[in-house]
């Protein structure tokens, strides 16, 4: 084995009396990936950064780090200057060759039309055009050891973990070595190590995690069909309304206690069809029918009443909490909203309830937001929709905000309710692996369209649209398929919205927009070539 190009032994990091990293033993040899996990607020960054000799005033490193002489590091979230072209900002880098270099780094991470975007400012490049230029900017310097901070964070799936695929293609080719600090980063690492209070080990070996229990079947509760959405985005040349459709014909049925998982990625109109069910934003046509009465047609004061049994997670449950009141006055506040008639004297005892079905303390009651960990927080969110006994739980993207450890717990724990009180859910995510252990039925959406539809083990067996295989791989930790980003909404190419993307495009994915077709019983694919033997 070569000796490494990257090696501390024994590093410590503290802030004042605080150690953040103890005694962490790292070594990244030529052509290797190490990836480093661990949750929020753990130190990987600051590990990082000691290792690349660049920790923030205030910190300070123990122990022994060896490192090469060109050695880059990309912050999480790192910026490009907002008041230079992207071409200057490589000359800076690079000095007189950089056009030709820059290029190179830049189609070395997929960016389309690479020389053309030399001469633009930030602003005017898509965000994931952004993160894959401040990645490459590190890169055209050619370093020996490249660390990256959660790379991509804030892309969807798809693209973030095509972008860790190619800069470990990159390491391997270059002889470099490559950290990669986040979420996902394991897949195409050779090694993974994961950072929990202050230490550095092997990742924890994965538990069995809890799956939905198989449904009991019955009449549906819910029928959604040709659900519609769409917003007014400007006028037409004879000055009527240009409307840009985001939901079109989504349809689905779910008995009780069931879940159907709406997946897919940004613009994918998930969450537009969660919110529509809700009410939330007006729906352009279709009918959503809980035990039979159609919420779409009710006026306000009946869907008042019905809000008591159609409720809601969101993602940032923080972002409804006032800071100002407790978590008791939150809860209190949204039964008294919603059920207004009942005596308020019995509201602690509901409050208490909620608290306890939601798997908080009762001392929680007297928390403020201020005081709660992301977890709790989401967990407030869950009590304040438990508040009612609700029937139907629409959850949108409930676990984005938590690491793996609370993410297991609140999915583990809405599983469990759901087997206890028969609770039908709807789960609109981005995340295939949240999708296939929590659903009965997973509807595959892409540009406001369901593209496949089936149960998950249908699906995990014989998924037959590329969108679908793509966020399988990611889940499974494959490398995707599909290259670029999701083309703009305003903006989508002719004929089948992934042809840009697709492995598997061909003339005939620009004729139309594929419709759903039937592969078996209970399994629907929109997808020309769906039925033609891959590979050709
Ligand atoms: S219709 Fe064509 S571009 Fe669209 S998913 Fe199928 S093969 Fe790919």
């Amino acid at each position: 084995m070569s000796a490494p190009l990257l090696l501390a032994d024994g590093l410590t990091v503290r802030c004042g009396g605080t150690v953040i990293v103890l005694n962490a033993d790292v070594a990244v040899e030529p052509g290797a990936v190490l990836a480093i996990s661990g949750p929020a607020g753990a130190g990987k960054s600051l590990l990082l950064r000691a290792a690349a000799g660049q920790l923030p005033p205030g910190y300070v490193a123990d122990g022994h780090v060896s490192r090469p002489e060109r050695v880059a590091l990309v912050p999480q979230n790192a910026r490009l200057t907002p008041h230079r072209t992207l071409g200057a900002q490589f000359a800076e880098v690079l000095g007189g060759d950089a056009p030709a270099r820059a290029v190179l780094a830049l189609e070395r991470l997929e960016v389309p039309m690479a020389a053309r975007r030399l001469s633009l400012y930030p602003h005017e490049l898509p965000e994931g055009i952004r993160a894959r230029a401040a990645l490459a900017l590190a890169l055209a310097a050619d370093p020996q050891v490249l660390l990256a901070d959660a790379p991509g964070a804030g892309l969807d799936p798809t693209v973030r973990a095509r972008l860790l695929w190619l800069l470990a293609a990159w390491a391997r080719e270059r002889r470099a070595g490559l950290v990669i600090a986040g979420r996902d980063a394991a897949a195409p690492a050779d090694r993974a190590l994961h950072l929990e209070l202050g230490r550095l080990r092997p990742p924890p070996e994965p538990g069995a995690l809890p799956e939905a229990a198989p449904s009991a079947g019955g009449a549906p509760v819910l029928s959604v069909r040709d659900l519609r959405v769409a917003f007014p985005v400007g006028r037409t040349w004879l000055g009527g309304t240009r409307w840009l459709g985001v939901v079109e014909g989504v349809g689905f049925e779910l008995a009780e206690g069931e879940t159907a998982a709406l997946l897919g990625e940004t613009g994918s109109g998930k969450a537009m069809v969660a919110r529509a069910i809700l009410r939330l934003v007006p729906a352009a046509g279709g009918r959503v029918a809980w035990h039979g009465r159609d919420l779409l047609t009710l006026d306000e004061p009946a869907m008042r009443h019905e809000r008591r049994d159609v409720q809601a997670l969101f993602p940032d449950p923080r972002a409804a909490l006032d800071p100002l009141r407790s978590v008791g006055e939150h809860v209190a506040g949204t039964h008294a909203a919603l059920i207004p008639e009942e005596d308020a004297a019995m509201r602690p005892v509901r409050v208490t309830d909620a608290l306890s079905r939601a798997g908080l303390p009762l001392a929680a009651a007297d928390l403020y937001p201020a005081a709660l960990t992301a977890g709790e927080a989401a967990r407030v969110g869950l009590a304040r929709a438990l508040v009612t006994h609700p029937g139907l739980l629409v959850c949108d993207e409930p676990t984005a905000s938590l690491d793996a450890a609370d993410r297991e717990a609140l999915v583990g724990h809405l599983l469990h309710l759901q087997g206890q009180q028969r609770t039908t859910l709807v789960l609109a995510t981005e995340d295939a692996a949240l999708a296939f252990r929590m659903a009965h039925r997973v509807l595959v959406l892409l540009a406001g369209r369901v593209v496949e539809e089936a149960d998950p083990a249908t699906l995990r067996a014989d998924a037959r649209h590329p969108y679908t295989q793509a966020l399988l791989a990611v889940a499974e930790g494959r490398r995707p398929e599909l290259s670029g980003d999701p083309p703009s909404a305003l903006r989508p190419p002719g004929g089948c919205p992934l042809r840009l993307r697709c492995p598997r495009a061909a003339d005939v994915c620009a004729d139309s927009v594929p419709v759903l077709e039937p592969v078996r019983r209970g399994h629907r694919v929109a997808c020309h070539r769906w039925d033609e033997p891959e590979g050709d």
